[in-house]
């Protein structure tokens, strides 16, 4: 690793995968063991298949601006040191200073986990509760195609007024989007946002287009399911201390990692308990994600019991399974991105957002959503504040 700073730079015009940047820079061992602990607890995805640049674009753009990994680090240490020297110049001047100068990155905040005090559920609750009525659950959408200006007026019954507040002085029937939902009811809309994962989004716009939904069925996501765990912390010698741990591929556990989720987040479990999350699965073991829950908290338990040494019995234990996963940005999937654009541009008022394509985490969905937002509004020819 000491060698990294010498490394040979990127052969130009190819899409690496994660395995061969790491390996390239930082030596084989350390991408088979560090590289791919982090893949597989970010990713639940192979380092041999995902591209870098799609998957990675921070990493690739450090090598690209600083020439490689140490160098980038040295170059942001500097950046950090120079604004926080002039913050404490500002400070002294007697200016009032805003602007926090820490870390920050993907994982959040001065980098490290966030979440809502009440756990996740509070963002979608929330944006709920701000939406009201215009919120409708329990739909599933089947179909995503031309309304009355594309495709002559649309079939179905019920028709109303789309989501986006829909009529803009014509009949619904001459809205430019039919949105068509199992129990045969037709939405009609000025525009339509398709945020879902890639294989749910694949078969909703078959008959639009082609292409377009062929190009979106290629981008495949990997299931995984996590196994939550309560324990009293006196058999185990305590509340660990730490984040938890990644484990690399081919080493024996068959779990991916565990969070020691009662001591990241303060609040997650009461006092004297301790809660685990564990994820098992992902694009190496798409099976695990269906596996009978029985088999899957004893797999879990034995992992454990080979990483840290738990022999204690669960207070309790319970499976979430997500069969869709997370997006998996394979060798080639700008090239897709790019192609879907291009689809795009020739169905205006149809948008794609989602963590199956612009980056996976939740902040990055936000901030993609939050542009796509703006181009709409300017589609649909109101300012941002309506
Ligand atoms: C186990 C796990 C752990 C993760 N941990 C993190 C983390 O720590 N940090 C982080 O930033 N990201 C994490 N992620 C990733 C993050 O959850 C996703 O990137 C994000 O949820 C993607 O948001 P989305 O809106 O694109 O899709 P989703 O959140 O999947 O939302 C899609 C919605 O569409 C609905 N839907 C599907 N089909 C239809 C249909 N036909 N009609 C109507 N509705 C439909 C679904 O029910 C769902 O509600 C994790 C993901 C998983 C699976």
């Amino acid at each position: 690793m000491f060698g990294e700073p010498f490394a040979r730079r990127q052969p130009e015009g190819v899409d690496e995968t994660i395995f061969e940047f790491a390996s390239r820079r930082i030596g084989v061992e350390a991408a088979s063991v560090l590289i791919d602990a982090m893949v597989s607890g970010v990713f639940a995805g192979n380092i041999h298949e995902l591209s870098l640049s799609s998957s990675l674009p921070k990493m690739a753009a450090m090598e690209e601006e600083h020439g490689g990994l140490v160098m980038a680090m040295l170059a942001r240490m500097r950046e950090r040191r120079t604004a926080r020297r002039e913050v404490e110049e500002r400070c002294l001047r007697g200016e009032k200073v805003e602007e926090l100068v820490q870390p920050g990155g993907p994982a959040g905040p001065g980098g490290t986990l966030t979440s809502f005090r009440r756990g996740l559920d509070t963002l979608p609750e929330a944006l709920a509760q701000e939406l009201g009525d215009s919120m409708r659950y329990g739909v599933e959408v089947v179909s995503v195609g031309r309304g009355g200006e594309g495709g002559g007026p649309p079939g179905g019954d019920g028709g109303r007024s789309g989501p986006a507040g829909g009529d803009a002085g014509r009949g619904d029937s001459m809205a430019p989007w039919a949105v068509r939902a199992t129990a045969g009811e037709t939405l009609f809309a000025d525009a339509v946002v398709v945020a879902l994962p890639s294989p749910r989004a694949e078969p909703l716009l078959k008959d639009l287009d082609l292409g377009l939904s062929s190009t979106i069925g290629a981008i495949a996501t990997a299931g995984l399911a996590v196994v939550a765990l309560a324990f009293d912390a006196a058999p185990m010698g305590g509340t660990p201390d730490g984040f938890g741990f990644l484990v690399p591929r081919g080493t024996g556990p068959r779990i991916l990692g565990c969070l020691w989720d009662s001591s990241i987040f303060p609040g997650r479990a009461p006092e004297g308990k301790v809660l685990l999350r564990v994820m098992i699965g992902g694009a190496h073991d798409p099976e695990a994600v269906m596996e009978e829950e029985g088999a899957l908290v004893s797999q879990v338990r034995a992992d454990l019991e080979t990483t840290m040494g738990l022999e204690a019995e669960p207070l309790f234990s319970r499976v979430y399974r997500w069969p869709l996963g997370i997006g998996q940005y394979t060798v080639g999937h700008q090239g897709r991105v790019d192609i879907i654009h291009r689809r795009l541009h020739g169905l205006p008022g149809l948008w794609l957002v989602g963590g199956s394509f612009y980056g996976i985490s939740m902040n990055a969905c936000i901030e993609k959503a939050g542009e796509q937002v703006e181009e709409i509004l300017s589609c649909l020819g109101s300012g941002p504040e309506t």
